[in-house]
């Protein structure tokens, strides 16, 4: 069964040590490499362009840094494929081709400035998560003690990526900031790698609230793998299944979809270290859930929302 993986950080270990080869089927350093990708069966993969912490000032030139990497490393090799329309996708869906999505997370150096934003889309970036955790010029993330929401310059950034076609990611804003995006966007929204809170209760998730907001308006919830927005204590597989089931009783089934976290975490559920495992946890969805609905989580919720939300071509 395919998989489409709506986050990971591979790119930041990738700018960080410039001798990782995603191609190596021996690349010990990236969970999410293409023989781990082949192994798990992962269609499309996000990867996001998420600068280091130690980055205090953000400019324009570290995203094109990514994006440089991005295309020497990942997409050198004819066996990828860049997903940045409906063609795109489709032609993933239907060959022998791995797909790729750039993402951002953390639009901290747009410093809403349009010429940046369209310059990101013409590369190829199709969402932006507005915030990391902390607050910037648009917004406030989630563990910015004054929990404020979008400034008035973050509320015409929601509306130029509206316009432009650039998907928005709700993961890692403040609550109050969820909010303003649910007011500002005129279009449905992701949050790529967030859990239940009420499974969970870490900040980093969702409350009912939001994830039935999510669903009215058919978004998509991206449950992740992060140990510990999973569970306390010793996280599991069926510690993952918890949160489907939640997201299901809210009326969330074809709004699921999975965003790893892959390579920007240092502690792994077991069973679930890397991409190429990712069967065991279709596998246990599969002895819990009807095929179809599995189907849906693994990729075509992800399938659905795309094909709506991205050019044709
Ligand atoms: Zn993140």
């Amino acid at each position: 069964m395919y998989v489409i993986d709506g986050h990971c950080d591979a790119l930041l270990k990738m700018v960080e040590n410039p001798a990782i080869d995603f191609f190596d089927p021996q690349a010990s350093a990236l969970d999410v490499s293409y023989a781990k990708m082949a192994q798990g069966g992962v269609k499309l993969q996000f990867f996001a362009i998420y600068l280091s912490e130690r980055i205090t000032q953000p400019q324009f030139d570290h995203y094109l840094e990514y994006i440089n990497i991005f295309y020497q490393k990942v997409m050198r090799d004819p066996r990828m494929r860049q997903v940045k329309n409906r063609t795109d996708l489709e032609a993933v869906l239907t060959g022998n081709q791995t797909g790729a999505m750039l993402t951002l997370e953390g639009a901290d150096a747009l410093q809403g400035n349009p010429l940046y934003l369209r310059t990101l889309y013409h590369l190829g970036v199709r969402m932006i998560g507005t915030t990391w955790n902390y607050a910037n010029w648009a917004a406030d993330g989630v563990l910015e003690p004054r929990q404020g929401g979008f400034t008035r310059r973050g509320k015409t950034f929601i509306k130029d990526c509206n316009d432009l076609g650039m998907l928005l990611d709700a993961s890692h804003l403040s609550e109050p900031a969820f909010w303003d995006l649910t007011a500002a966007s005129a279009k449905p929204f992701v949050a790529t790698h967030s859990n239940a809170r009420a499974v969970c209760g870490h900040p980093r998730n969702l409350n009912d609230g939001q994830i039935r907001e999510i669903i009215r308006r058919d978004g998509r919830i991206g449950v992740t793998f992060v140990p510990w927005f999973v569970q306390q204590g010793q996280a599991s597989i069926d510690g993952v299944l918890l949160h489907v089931e939640h997201i299901c009783s809210l009326g969330g089934g074809s709004q699921l979809v999975f965003g790893s976290d892959f390579d920007g975490i240092d502690q792994w559920i077991p069973g679930l270290e890397h991409a190429g495992k990712i069967r065991c946890l279709t596998e246990a969805l599969l002895r819990r859930f009807p095929e179809e609905l599995v189907r849906g989580f693994m990729y075509r919720n992800w399938v659905t929302f795309l094909h709506r939300h991205l050019p044709i071509h």
